[in-house]
This record gives structure tokens, C-alpha cells and sequence, in this order.
């Protein structure tokens, strides 16, 4: 495991560190990028396989997922997310693909628990597993959970997702709930002619059952490339919908500065509903995030089109201080590259080469 002795002796900035340019040993300011963005969050893919195929996401044709010697051991994670945490990446969040379709990931979760420096780890599913899953997700000391749903109609689900199974997602949230995940957030992708008529119910449902709920919105990041403008029903229009039928929203106080939803109440009804409006309008200002591919790629945003490689160093080189300097270096590298924004409504905006379940929703 980890060479933590070394590693904290670099971040204790001794001269001779300072003299070899080790960039836990630069400063004491956390990683902050050029616009002065302080970076806490770190989104680990753990895999690109998923059980279901959904056209905002995936294709629905043959695919090639990566050969599983590419894709990063729990050991290498749980290295990467050390030597992350000392740089001040202390909020993770599992993700993938669907993280839950990776062999025990609660092993992984486990794993990374022990790690003192970690504050919080979250874990982003669709569900279809976790009526095994929350249980041992749980006991691994998993803090939160985010479950896309997206409807609560079965012949949407298909629509979107290709597959059937609304119903295991919805015994996946029951078996959450009784598991004791107490912070369940639906996350509902919101699409122009297809999600409208889910607005409402999907609101009393998580109102009802005590979770929060938060619609985001439609980006270029399909693996189809079929992305339409049109497409994207915006933040605004949602909201417009929820108010007709529950009453004013409310703001409610952001939990942390860096969130990229806009969170609100209701008047007289418990509960949170929020919006992630990446196109209508992008809060990258705000932006505390870096991305690790389930290969061992640090992503820099979403919609990055450069990665900085830290497999190389995991697997070329032995463990210890270098490894760990060479691996620092790449966040470094990756926060100092930052942009200011997406600029997905820029005339030169470039997709990325990659979908989503390639990076890691
Ligand atoms: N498989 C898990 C799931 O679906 O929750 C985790 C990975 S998935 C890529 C993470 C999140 O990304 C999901 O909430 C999904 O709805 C969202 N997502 C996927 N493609 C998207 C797109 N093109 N635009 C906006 N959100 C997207
Ligand atoms: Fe799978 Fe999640 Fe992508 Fe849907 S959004 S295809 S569940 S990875």
C-alpha cells in the first residue's frame, strides 16, 4: 500500500523537498487552480460496463469496454485517492459506468474508509443492484447515495434506458432506505418530449419518501452523438412545472459552496428539490472537481479534452516517494490547466472524445 511515511514527510515541506519542486511540498494551499478554485472533489470511475444502456449515455450497438488489466485495481484507487486526499481531494464520489457492476465495490469503499484524511464518500448508481447492495454498501461506510431515476413509468425507463427495470430500481431505493442511507438524492435527467409528464410524480415521490430530488439537465455527452439544443428541457422550465403544481419554490441555503445545484423548498412540505443547469446556465465558476477514469485518467472537467495519466506511474514504477511525487504532479498538472468553463455554448466548443460512462458521471 501506500508509502504513507514519505508522502506525509513531503507534505510537512521539508527544504529538501521544497529544493526537489515536489508539489506536495509547494505550498499549503490545497490545489488551486489559475482562477483561484480550490479543488476538494475527486469523482472515481471504477469501471464503463453498465447493465443497462441508456441513449443520453451509451450506444445501443456492440461496444467495446475497456479489457479489465486497463481498468485500475482497488489497491491502485485506493492509492491514488490517498495521495489525493493529502493534496486535499477529501470528498469522493464512486462512480462510473454503473460502479455497483463492478465485483464488491463496498470492498473498495471499505478500503478507502480507513483513510483518515477522507471526509466523505458518496457513490452514484442507478439502482438496478442495490436491493443486494445497500447492505454491505452501508457496513463499508458509504455516506451517501445518489440514485438516477429519471421516470416512473416503465415504458420511459425502457425508452431511455433500453433495458426493463424500473421496478428493481425502485426496490434498489426501499432497500437503501431500510439500509439506513439517510441522504438518498434522486437524480432525474430531464429531456424535451420524453421526461414532462415525470415532473410532478417524480417530485410527491421524493417529497413522500424523504429524499431530495434534482433535475439536471440534457448534455453533448452521448456516446450517439444525437445531442439536440432542443433536446435539453432547462432548470427553468422544470421549475416553472413543479410551481404550478406544489407552489412557490423557495431558496434554500446552499450546503456547500462549491455545489453545482440550485437548491429550493417548498413552502409547506418538507423537502429539497433542486437543478443542475450545466447548459442554461453553467456554474463552472464554482467548480471544486476533478475526475479519475476508471484507466487511471485525471480529468480536469467534464468536457476536458486533454487527460493527465497516472496508471503509467502506478504501474511503471515502485512504489514510494517518487511514485507518489510523480502521481501528485499530474493533479497538479491537471488543476493548473484548468479552464474557466465548459463553453459548451461557445462557436469553438469541442465534444470530448469520450461519453459519459467513459469519464464517469
Ligand atoms: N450509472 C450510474 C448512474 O446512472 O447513476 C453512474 C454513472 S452515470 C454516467 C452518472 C449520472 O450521469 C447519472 O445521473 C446520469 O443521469 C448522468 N448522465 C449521463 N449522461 C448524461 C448526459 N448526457 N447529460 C447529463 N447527465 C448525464
Ligand atoms: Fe449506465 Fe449510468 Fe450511463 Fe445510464 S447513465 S447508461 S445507468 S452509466
Amino acid at each position: 500500500m501506500a508509502d504513507c511515511s514519505t508522502i506525509s514527510k513531503n507534505s510537512e515541506k521539508s527544504s529538501e523537498d521544497r529544493r526537489a519542486g515536489h508539489p506536495l511540498a509547494t505550498g499549503t494551499d490545497g490545489l488551486r487552480d489559475p482562477f483561484g478554485r480550490l479543488h476538494e472533489s475527486l469523482r472515481i470511475s471504477v469501471t464503463d460496463r453498465c447493465n443497462i444502456r441508456c441513449f443520453y449515455c451509451m450506444p445501443a450497438g456492440p461496444i467495446s469496454f475497456l479489457p479489465r488489466d486497463e481498468i485500475l485495481s482497488y489497491e491502485e484507487i485506493a492509492r491514488v485517492a490517498d495521495i489525493a486526499a493529502r493534496l486535499g481531494l477529501r470528498k469522493l464520489r464512486i462512480t462510473g459506468g454503473e460502479p455497483l457492476v463492478r465485483a464488491e465495490v463496498w470492498e473498495l469503499i471499505a478500503r478507502l474508509r480507513k483513510n483518515r484524511r477522507i471526509e466523505e464518500i458518496a457513490l452514484t448508481t442507478n439502482g438496478m443492484l442495490l436491493a443486494e447492495q445497500a447492505e454491505p454498501l452501508r457496513r463499508a461506510g458509504l455516506d451517501r447515495l445518489n440514485i438516477s431515476l429519471d421516470t416512473l413509468r416503465e415504458e420511459v425507463f425502457e425508452r431511455i434506458s433500453r433495458r426493463k427495470g424500473l421496478d428493481r430500481v425502485l426496490e434498489g431505493i426501499t432497500a437503501a432506505r431500510a439500509a439506513g442511507f439517510d441522504r438518498i438524492r434522486l437524480n432525474a435527467l430531464s429531456i424535451r418530449g420524453l421526461t414532462e409528464d415525470d415532473i410532478v410524480p417524480l417530485a410527491d415521490y421524493a417529497l413522500g419518501h424523504g429524499m431530495e430530488l434534482r433535475f439536471i439537465e440534457f448534455m453533448p455527452l452521448d456516446a450517439e452523438e444525437g445531442w439536440a439544443s432542443e433536446q435539453v428541457l432547462s432548470g427553468a422550465e422544470v421549475r416553472r412545472v413543479i410551481e404550478a403544481a406544489f407552489g412557490a419554490l423557495l431558496p434554500a441555503p446552499r450546503s456547500v459552496a462549491s455545489q453545482p445545484a440550485v437548491d429550493y423548498m417548498l413552502k409547506d412540505r418538507p423537502g429539497r428539490i433542486g437543478f443542475i443547469n450545466p447548459v442554461s446556465a453553467p456554474f463552472c465558476g464554482a467548480c471544486d472537481r476533478l475526475r479519475l477514469t476508471a484507466e487511471g485518467q485525471i480529468r480536469n472537467c467534464l468536457f476536458s479534452t486533454t487527460e493527465w495519466d497516472v496508471r503509467k506511474f502506478l504501474r511503471m514504477q515502485d512504489e514510494g516517494a517518487e511514485q507518489a511525487s510523480a502521481i501528485a504532479r499530474q493533479f497538479t498538472h491537471a488543476v493548473e490547466a484548468k479552464k474557466a468553463g465548459h463553453g459548451i455554448d461557445s462557436p469553438d466548443f469541442l465534444r470530448p472524445e469520450r461519453s459519459m460512462y467513459q469519464i464517469g458521471g
